[in-house]
């Protein structure tokens, strides 16, 4: 199955795909972790991509679609995306969502719907573990992950400004996609203010369905 998870930043989108991943073997692949390798690894995407991201702002169509084209190819031809994929952080803008169109039929649409006061509240608190991505929350007193050691961090990008930046973005570049992927017919809405629990039970009578 090839599903697209759309919501605004904060809206629990990640969590909700490594849970979806672990129960349904469909792969998780986040735009926004392909542009986090290339920074790390230090390669022209990754410089590129850098200045974007620490403003707040959508990296250029033409690099983001090249990114994610190429990456989804390759795992299609090694196998790895043979029980589906779930597409995080992308598309973000009508002209990537109509490249994607062009490559592939999508089945389905899980949007994350959710106020903005809550994705505030909640970028403001959350920490992960930067080696297993395992999330803490900013009252959890750990300085290191209980699960692996790894060191817990912020990302640069979930400071204040930045957050409300990203958040201004969403809703002029990427909320047109609802109504995109509607006329589709492919759209289903998932209630993002609910505990987390409630998102994945309602997630998992959804994929039931489909
Ligand atoms: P995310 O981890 O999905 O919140 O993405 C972090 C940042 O990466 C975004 O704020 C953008 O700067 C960049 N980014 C991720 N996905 C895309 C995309 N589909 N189009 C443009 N920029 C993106």
């Amino acid at each position: 199955m090839k599903i697209i998870l759309l919501g605004a930043p904060g809206c629990g989108k990640g969590t909700q795909a490594v849970k979806i991943q672990n129960k349904f073997g469909i792969k998780h692949v986040s735009s926004g972790d392909l542009f986090r390798a290339a920074i790390s690894s230090g390669t022209p995407i990754g410089n590129l991509a850098k200045e974007y991201m620490n403003k707040g702002q959508l990296v250029p169509d033409n690099v983001t679609i090249e990114l994610v084209k190429n990456t989804l190819q390759a795992k299609i031809e090694d196998g790895s995306l043979e029980n589906g994929f779930m597409l995080d952080g992308f598309p973000r803008t009508l002209d990537q969502a109509k490249e994607l169109q062009k490559f592939m039929d999508i089945d389905l649409v899980l949007y994350f719907e959710i106020s903005n006061d809550k994705v505030l509240e909640r970028i403001a608190k959350r920490k992960f573990c930067s080696k297993c991505k395992e999330n803490y929350v900013a009252g959890d007193d750990f300085t290191t992950c209980t699960k692996c050691g790894g060191k817990i961090v912020r990302r640069d990008d979930d400071d204040p400004e930045v957050a409300k930046k990203r958040l201004e973005v969403y809703e002029k570049q990427t909320f047109p996609l609802i109504e995109y992927y509607k006329e589709l017919g492919i759209l289903k809405t998932i209630n993002a203010d609910q505990p987390q629990e409630k998102v994945e039970q309602d997630i998992n009578v959804l994929l039931g369905e489909v």
